[in-house]
């Protein structure tokens, strides 16, 4: 009986005092990062505009993350570019709310949130029940552990520029070489420049192909720019394309206008504005490569550099010229 009451209290102290010994160890051993999080406060509740449903969810901040990766990068891909990813998307958010709060800019689209999930606005963001719906039995557990450990792994971390976070943009393929940030929006980020970006080719959005008519390549025209002039032969409007550092067209001139890459882009809806023109008889056809504005890290790019070896330390560093990747402070 006595031998039983001592079986009984060792089964106790297995179970319950080392268990409680063990949690108390690796807390006291996270408090540094207990002090992180005071510091970046406004990290970790965010209210998302979830626009899919019209209501506002507040939402732990890596947990919002989470579902921006799930939605932002193939699961499949390598856990370094997922990482890199997580980094990246965390500043780029992280960036934003501040730039907004610090100018006291109320966002109309946000409906009072802090970011909403309409990718053309913010970030594309899906709720983890959708995500492993998406993925499907057999991959939507071993997917959603990696998109855990990418966000748990990098927790709290940004990628800074002389101590300030970084405007951190992210595209999904690049034509092999990124874009300097003035040849798309005119203004110049020192650390977002043209750089060569291998692996693109392994992009299914590598290169793409648009045709229009020549009715529609007259009217989309006439339409973004009324009151211009086009020849009866299409042929003879088309002129020599200027092209940026990273290869993308940056002036284009049509009929007696000149275009942007980036405008006849959106107004053909190409995927890039990496770009030939070819008028055919009866259609024009745009030759695209690449997928996205082009600037700052390519999601392909990353995940062909993690394959070759790279950490999301090293990524980030190769995407975002002279950065760091630091914890967060406010
Ligand atoms: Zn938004």
């Amino acid at each position: 009986m006595k031998q039983l009451g001592y079986a009984a209290l060792l089964l106790m102290f297995i179970i319950i005092i080392i268990p409680f010994i063990l949690v108390r160890g690796c807390s006291q051993e996270e408090m540094p990062i207990q002090e992180e999080k005071e510091v970046g406060e406004k990290l970790y509740t965010i209210r998302v505009y979830i626009k899919e449903e019209d209501k506002v969810v507040e939402m732990n901040f890596n947990e919002y993350l989470k579902g921006v990766l799930a939605a932002e990068m193939p699961a499949a891909f390598h856990i370094e570019a997922l990482k890199a990813q997580t980094v990246a998307a965390r500043t780029y958010v992280y960036h934003r709310i501040r730039n907004n709060q610090r100018a006291g800019i109320e966002i109309p689209e946000h409906k009072g949130a802090d970011i909403c999930t309409d990718h053309t606005h913010c970030k594309a963001w899906v709720s983890k029940k959708d995500a492993m719906a998406k993925w499907g039995m057999l991959s939507a557990q071993k997917y959603w552990d990696k998109i855990d450990r990418a966000v748990d792994d990098t927790a709290n971390l940004i990628i800074t520029y002389e101590d300030e976070p970084i405007d951190a943009v992210f595209h999904s393929t690049s034509s092999g070489k990124t874009e300097n940030s003035e040849e798309v929006w005119g203004n110049s980020i020192p650390y977002l420049r043209s750089i060569l970006s291998e692996g693109e080719e392994y992009s299914p959005k590598y290169t793409s192909t648009v045709e229009v008519s020549i009715d529609d390549f007259r009217s989309r025209l006439y339409n973004s720019r009324p009151g211009m002039q086009l020849k009866e032969d299409i042929r003879e409007c088309v002129g020599e394309a200027e092209k940026t550092e990273g290869g993308s067209v940056k002036t284009i001139a049509i009929g007696d206008q000149s275009f942007k890459g980036t405008e006849i882009r959106k107004i053909f809806h190409l995927n890039s504005a990496n770009f030939s023109i070819d008028v055919q008889d009866d259609k024009v056809l745009f030759y695209v490569t690449g997928y996205g504005h082009g600037v700052g890290l390519s999601q392909y790019g990353a995940n062909y550099l993690a394959e070759q070896g790279k950490t999301y330390q090293e990524i980030l560093k190769y995407y975002y010229k002279d950065v760091r990747v630091v914890l967060v402070e406010e």
